[in-house]
């Protein structure tokens, strides 16, 4: 019996649960998904849980706010895409040790490849995209960006802290995240931001009163509501627009077949999250 989990705090509204027990059903695996609620100042339950899976109690776990860094200390090893992240998302028990992967960078690549999907060749020359926002899942974007081979710049409303994530890659702009974002052309926005999230739906990080980007294509981390004010402002603006709710799923996806080996259908996640 497989016993996985997420770690974080809130989880009330994690989709997880329903995605995980999905893949578990779609690969005859027999097992459970289990939500892990741990404030953000309970240290000691943050390390029992981690016990948990060292004992092998637990199988693995997923990790995410407030805890994506707080685990680190207390794992044996991250993987090379952790490491260059400085975040962890997957935790598992490999040869005794407690090992810290990262599945959202590659996530969010898979799932913005199937949406560039045949436009790819058009833009071969033209990869440029702008970051908004310079927080946790931006340096899995980044990261992700950088080894697809893309230009990129960072708008944060707090400069320092676009600098800051810049600084390890040679070439990144960083910028405020104002009207500035004006002076440069993209061929793809990823907002990072939680702007436009339940129930702040009104809100775009979009600058008001701005243009898009000629020919921009849009790609919002936010999933929740299903579609943004961002991507409907974007495709208004006659341009390609999505949320991350395919980058959930792929980092799911990649989390469980690191766990099990089996790798699940996506179409049958993307329904569970349906029902
Ligand atoms: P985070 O570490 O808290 O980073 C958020 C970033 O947004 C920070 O740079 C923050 O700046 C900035 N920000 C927050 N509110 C802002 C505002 N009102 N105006 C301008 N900037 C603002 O959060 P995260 O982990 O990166 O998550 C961000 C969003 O991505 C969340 O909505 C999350 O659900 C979503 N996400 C989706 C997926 C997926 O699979 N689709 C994966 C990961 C995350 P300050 O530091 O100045 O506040």
């Amino acid at each position: 019996m497989l016993h996985l989990g997420l770690v974080g705090y809130p989880l009330e509204h994690s989709l997880s649960p329903k995605i995980h027990t999905a893949a578990l059903r779609e690969c005859g695996l027999d097992g459970d998904y289990s939500l892990f609620p741990i404030h953000p100042d309970d240290e000691d339950g943050l390390k029992d849980l981690l016990a948990r899976v060292r004992s092998g109690e637990i199988t693995g776990i997923n990790v995410t706010i407030p805890h994506k860094q707080n685990v680190i200390p207390f794992l044996d090893e991250l993987t090379p895409t952790a490491e260059a992240i400085g975040a962890v998302n997957t935790i598992y028990l490999r040869d005794k040790r407690l090992i810290g992967d990262n599945t959202d960078a590659d996530g969010f690549l898979l799932d913005l490849k199937r949406f560039i999907g045949n436009r790819e060749s058009k833009i071969a020359n033209q990869k440029s995209a702008l970051i908004l926002g310079a927080g946790g899942s931006a340096r899995a974007v980044v990261y992700a960006l950088i080894n697809d081979g893309w230009n990129l710049a960072i708008a944060a409303r707090r400069i320092e802290q676009a600098q800051e994530l810049a600084s390890y890659y040679n070439d990144v702009e960083s910028i405020e995240l104002t009207s500035k974002i004006q002076s440069f052309e993209f061929r793809l926005v990823v907002n990072t931001t939680p702007i436009g999230m339940i129930p702040n739906i009104n809100q775009s990080p979009w600058p008001e009163g701005l243009q898009f980007p000629h020919q921009a294509m849009i790609y919002d981390l936010v999933y929740n509501p299903r579609e943004t004010k961002l991507v409907k402002d974007g495709c208004a603006a006659g341009l390609s627009a999505t949320t991350g709710l395919g980058m959930l799923i792929e980092q799911a996806a990649l989390s469980f077949e690191i766990w099990t080996g089996c790798n699940p259908s996506r179409d049958i996640l993307f329904a569970s999250i349906n029902q």
